[in-house]
């Protein structure tokens, strides 16, 4: 008997190191499992290792993670196999090796050899089987190191269930920020039209004076105004709620894309006079699978956002045709946009200047925009530069998929 230690038949040290620097340097769970897997492969037989995570109501097992280097074999056959020890881990937390009946004549992959240990840790219950076909037999330096391994993974899942809660409680506190602001900037946006409608109607009501034509014109005119942005600013909110219960119904026609530019152009120069607005379309015969009246909403908000945004700017909106669909395009020579407000543009509420020196708005208006254009199946997009300006691209397929027509079958071609 030898006194010396022999080390074939222990863990070293610097594998024990190498995992568990791995798993402390990793902050995603699917890159980390495969480096573990692979570099494990290079001290440890195994063919399959698989992880499985436990419903704790249900105790129903779900495959987490799975690796297969054996040849030859039905994934799901070994992952049915696997879960049964699982199932048993779960039960009673211990560790199963497990060994097949050693028939000679059975094929190697019919004799799986299983190790099946827990992955458990406070917020996690799980487990981890590895499976060898034909052998050999697991040793106890095997065991302890699969056991190592498995109390990686789950101190792993534990941090990495731990980030996920701070994101999403940074994702709420954010969301709570924004619903502060929005409600200071929402009962400004009221109070202020109100308080116009109000102050303008008691003057021209009042008995003891009279108004010659022009100053009750140029009255009624601002109340007329104040109500257009009430209306406006109501409708925004019964569509944002609308969005936020999925209520919103897209109903989709043919829609002929250069009719419903010339409308809007011709709408939004009555209505803001002394914009100029340039537009270039690649065809005049362009129809796409659309809902109108949404999507008259989308460009409309693009075009008063340009208005608000880019005072004094031209306006070009060019139409070209792309990966079987249309790609809309507005652009404006405005101040710009700063590249860190660009990713949070089309949030709820999201608003880029101080709510008390903006022009009116409520951050609603994007957020719209984007939900109608997802419902469309597109996708819009922005790009600004600070002095520049912004482009808005709205992406819109000719046909969504599976979408019920309502309406007229489009003009053909000429
Ligand atoms: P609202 O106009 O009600 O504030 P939107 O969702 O329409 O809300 O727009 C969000 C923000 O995006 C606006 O507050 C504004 O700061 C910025 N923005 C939108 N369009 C432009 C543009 N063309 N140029 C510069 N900034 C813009």
């Amino acid at each position: 008997m030898s006194s010396s230690i022999d080390y074939e038949d222990t863990i070293k040290i610097d594998h024990l190191y190498s995992i568990s620097e791995l798993v402390s340097q990793s902050t995603d769970w699917k890159p980390a499992l495969e480096h573990l897997s692979r570099f494990l492969r290079t001290i440890f037989i195994y063919d399959n290792m698989v992880i499985y995570s436990v419903d704790q109501a249900t105790q129903a097992t779900d495959v987490f993670y799975a690796r297969a280097i054996g040849r030859g074999r039905r994934a799901e056959a070994d992952l049915a196999w696997g879960e049964n020890i699982a199932y048993r881990i779960t039960e009673k937390p211990q560790i199963i090796n497990e060994e097949p009946d050693t028939t000679p004549e059975l094929d190697r992959l019919q004799r799986p050899y299983f190790l099946g240990l827990p992955v458990n840790s406070s917020r996690y219950l799980g487990a981890m089987v590895f499976i060898r076909f034909g052998g050999p037999s697991y040793t106890q330096k095997d065991i302890q190191l699969a056991t190592f391994v498995s109390h990686q993974i789950a101190i792993l899942l534990d941090r990495i269930r731990i980030n996920q809660e701070k994101e999403e409680i940074e994702t709420r506190h954010q969301q709570m920020k924004l619903q502060e602001n929005f409600i200071s900037t929402i009962s400004h946006e009221l109070r202020s039209p109100l308080g116009f409608i109000k102050g303008y109607t008691t003057t021209l009501l009042r008995s003891d004076t009279t108004w010659d034509q022009s100053i009750q014109q140029e009255f009624l005119e601002i109340i007329d105004q104040e109500t257009d942005k009430l209306l406006e600013l109501i409708t925004n909110l019964l569509d944002s709620a609308r969005l936020q219960s999925g209520q919103l119904r897209i109903v989709f026609s043919f829609v002929r894309v250069e009719p419903l530019l010339t409308d809007l152009i011709a709408r939004a120069e009555i209505q803001y006079p002394g914009l100029v607005i340039q537009a270039k379309m690649a065809s005049k015969h362009i129809s796409i699978m659309a809902d109108a009246t949404r999507l008259t909403q989308v460009l409309d908000n693009l075009v008063s956002n340009a208005v608000k945004y880019a005072p004094g700017s031209k306006l070009l909106i060019s139409v070209k045709e792309e990966n079987d669909g249309i790609v809309i395009s507005f652009q404006d020579h405005g101040p710009g946009i700063a590249p860190e407000h660009l990713p949070y543009l089309f949030d709820r509420f999201y608003r880029v200047i101080d709510p008390s020196k903006s022009p009116h708005g409520t951050g609603l208006g994007l957020y719209i925009c984007k939900q109608i254009i997802d419902e469309h199946q597109g996708k819009i997009t922005v790009e600004s530069t600070v002095g520049k300006g912004t482009i808005f691209h709205i992406y819109l397929p000719f046909q969504p998929k599976n979408t019920s027509v309502h309406g007229l079958i489009p003009e053909v071609k000429s």
